[in-house]
């Protein structure tokens, strides 16, 4: 019997109007108590296992669900509280999870980092200090759950142990092995009690074998998995990548599993040619991730249905599952709220509902032939071929100036030697001078004002003339602490790329297309449908107001290129490099107007350069190319004494030192704070020649900072920086913090920079 499998690799989390983070939000509060708390929550969990399951999954998977983050799911479960937070052992308290993830009055949460390439952040293990023990079989919790109360016969999720410890922190990398060594028993148990339950499949995450490994590395996943094996030889091992093509694929598909899940989408078509060229073993299973799990189109079903074709000649048919790319955790819930997008926009897009129907129709199509899903193929197609000839996906101009793009300068008319000259006599600095990255706090009451104009409440010249108000006052503001260089506060903007978004051509905004970034925050991230054009100003007023109400120079502020497609979805039948190029045309002409206008300074911020990286150091360069060409299109047609400055938010930048030099901005501002040390310490290896603000305070708390400790900081810098290079600037955008913090905190940091500069004048004398 051929029989064709369906399944997933995770669900959203957040409901489809987000009523997980409402619920989580509420408790947090006090406003909801825990057990109603929890009623509500299981509620929201049963919902999403029976929307699977209606979709006809067949394999559902059970325990990717979560109240927070899977990887802090992951290290409660081996009772891995760091030893700051109170625990004595046993299933760790609910209460004692959220502290870990949120922090405490007395204990600092736990850091949080980018899940490997997407914008979805964990909660970083801790490993020192503590013996991981099996404190609860959360697998078999979930497992058991699902068979009672839906009669699903579910498919447990596990983060893998190499995976585990690889993005945990606390311990020597020299013991990489001996630390996955102490957790092999802990799984072993996981999968034993599975095993006894009767539990057929288990997914075993194992994303770390999508990155670039040593032999040595994938040696220990031979020994793991054998182990793991003997533990429960009945249980059938999905060892399941993804966001990549796993690199050592002869080594990975003879681990001691029965099944490997590939992705078929996001592999730069490198699984499917290792698969044609090296075969795949005949008693394993593939799982094949044919639909997009990271992006939110529509799938072309007669093109994917010919891939699994093709594949069903390597892999028999009753070897195959069909399966998105990875987790849905990284689109939106599902099409059908949208009721006011465009309907060609619509029809071609696919959440996370609409991908489990595709999965289900090409596992039928695989299973019982082309015709059998004919329909859907023809109407998968005429919705893509409408987008395709829509208006906004054929602007001729946008698409010619891209053919021609050596027509365009990208390349500052004078070295930065030259241009600092230029720029001296144009602004006439004090020595270390300082700055804001770019917000003030948005007070609930800028964002009340906003949301009263977008009803409808307010008129638009009502709204900017509120905009205006804050903007005058925080002149004064600046005026009055002493600073050198003023923003003017980004009072407009609720999310520093969906403004920019809402007034270039080419972007779509949905209602409900949430994506979990982290804990319950979510983020809605802007659709690049179309080719992007230039409309018309979009910063030039609020930033021109601010210049006249002050002698001081304000910087203009926009966000860069790669950090505006990094945040949103962006179209798939264009390269990363191409649809960067037209943002940065459409950006480089807001430059420009900025400049005409008088404003002689513009920030061009890139916080997400870095988490763009490609999983595989090979890609790097390529991917690190084209973001600093679509930086310097941006930034390159001003004149020698119009200053560039640019913002990134990262510490370890180490990895990506020469694209920050070649972006040759003249100023950058990098966020440091938390590890400043070792951010000076790259300084002392690396040379750094243009204009550089490192944040000597982090705006992460609410704290007012010491002028001792910034004193530290500067004179930390100094010793490595040169000190006619040197601005001074707290570490990222003001505008989560409160007023009265933010204006003691510069003032602090404005007396620190008098004093560094006094002592550096003395020194001199
Ligand atoms: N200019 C932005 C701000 O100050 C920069 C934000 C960021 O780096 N993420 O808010
Ligand atoms: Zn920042």
């Amino acid at each position: 019997m051929t029989s064709v499998k369906s399944s997933n690799l995770g669900y959203p989390r957040i409901g489809e109007k987000r009523e997980w983070k409402k619920a989580l939000e509420q408790f947090w509060v006090g406003k909801l108590g825990k057990e109603v708390f929890l009623k509500r929550i299981k509620e929201i969990y049963l919902g999403h296992l029976q929307k699977q399951k209606d979709e006809g999954i067949d394999l559902i998977p059970v325990g990717d669900f979560s109240l927070y983050d899977h990887v802090l799911d992951t290290a409660v479960m081996f009772g891995l509280v760091p030893e700051r937070f109170e625990y004595d052992g046993g299933k760790v308290p609910l209460e004692t999870y959220f502290d870990i993830a949120r922090g405490t009055k007395g204990a600092v949460a736990a850091e949080m980092t980018k899940w490997f390439n997407t914008n979805y952040h964990y909660i970083v293990p801790e490993l020192d200090g503590v013996v991981p023990t099996l404190v609860e079989n959360r697998p078999l919790h979930f497992y058991k759950e699902a068979k009672q109360k839906l009669n699903i016969e579910g498919k447990p999720v596990i983060l893998g142990p190499v995976t585990f410890v690889k993005l945990s922190k606390g311990y020597n990398k020299s013991d990489f092995k001996k630390v996955v060594e102490q957790f092999v028993p802990l799984y072993a148990s996981i999968l034993r009690e599975l095993q006894n339950e009767g539990v057929e499949w288990v997914q075993v995450d194992e994303p770390i074998l999508s990155t670039t490994l040593s032999k040595e590395e994938v040696a220990i996943f031979n020994d793991v998995y054998q182990a793991l094996h003997e533990a429960a030889p009945n249980i059938k091992v999905i060892l399941q990548t993804y966001f990549d093509s796993i690199e050592h694929y002869e080594d990975v598909i003879k681990l001691p599993v029965q099944g490997i899940g590939l992705d078929l989408v996001h592999d730069h078509g490198q699984n499917l040619t290792a698969l044609k060229t090296h075969g795949f073993p005949e008693d394993k299973v593939l799982a094949a991730g044919i639909i997009d799990g990271r992006n939110i189109w529509r799938a072309n079903l007669g093109e994917k249905l010919g891939t699994l074709t093709e594949i069903s000649e390597i892999v028999s048919k009753d070897r195959l599952i069909v399966q998105p790319s990875s987790s849905l955790l990284h689109v939106p819930v599902t099409v059908k709220t949208e009721e006011k997008l465009d309907e060609t926009l619509k029809r071609a897009l696919s959440f996370a509902n609409e991908k489990l129907q595709e999965v289900g129709t090409l596992t039928k199509g695989l299973q019982d032939g082309h015709k059998a899903i004919q329909e859907e193929i023809k109407s998968s197609t005429v919705a893509i071929q409408k987008l395709n000839q829509s208006p906004l996906r054929n602007n001729t101009q946008v698409q010619g100036a891209i053919q021609n793009l050596s027509e365009y300068k990208a390349k500052r008319d004078s070295p930065y030697e030259i241009r600092k000259g230029s720029q001296e006599k144009e602004f006439q600095l004090p020595l270390l001078p300082t700055t804001t990255i770019g917000s003030f706090p948005q007070t609930s009451e800028v964002r009340k004002t906003r949301l009263t104009w977008r009803r409808g409440e307010l008129t638009d010249e009502q709204y900017q003339e509120y905009i205006k108000v804050e903007i005058k006052k925080w002149i004064a503001i600046q005026e009055e602490i002493g600073l050198d260089v003023f923003v003017h506060g980004e009072f407009e903007r609720t999310d520093m790329v969906e403004y920019f978004g809402e007034k270039l051509a080419g972007f779509q905004f949905t209602k409900f297309g949430w994506v979990q970034s982290y804990g319950s925050r979510c983020v809605k991230p802007p659709i690049i449908f179309g080719d992007v054009s230039y409309k018309e100003p979009m910063t030039v007023e609020e930033t021109v107001y601010a210049q006249s109400l002050t002698d001081k120079p304000v910087k203009g502020m926009l966000t860069g290129p790669i950090t505006i497609v990094n945040w949103s979805f962006a179209r798939d039948d264009l390269s990363l490099s191409d649809i960067a190029n037209q943002i940065a045309l459409a950006l480089r002409k807001e430059v420009e107007a900025l400049e005409r206008n008088g404003i002689r300074m513009v920030q061009v911020d890139e916080p997400a350069l870095r988490e763009g990286l490609p999983l595989k150091r090979e890609q790097w360069s390529s991917y690190l190319d084209a973001a600093v060409y679509a930086f310097k299109l941006t930034t390159s047609s001003v004149q020698d004494d119009t200053q560039i400055h640019t913002h990134m938010c990262y510490s370890d930048f180490e990895d990506i030192i020469e694209a920050i030099k070649a972006l040759d901005a003249d100023v950058i501002s990098i966020e440091t704070s938390r590890s400043h040390g070792e951010l000076i310490q790259a300084f002392e290896k690396n040379t750094y020649d243009n204009s550089i603000g490192l944040g000597v305070y982090d705006i992460h708390s609410p704290r007012v900072p010491q002028l001792e400790e910034l004193t530290r900081n500067i004179d930390r810098a100094l010793q490595v920086l040169d000190p006619k290079l040197f601005w001074i600037n707290p570490d990222c955008g003001l505008k989560t913090r409160g007023i009265e913090e933010t204006i003691a905190s510069l003032k602090v940091m404005v007396e620190a920079a008098k004093l560094a500069r006094e002592n550096l004048l003395v020194n001199k004398g």
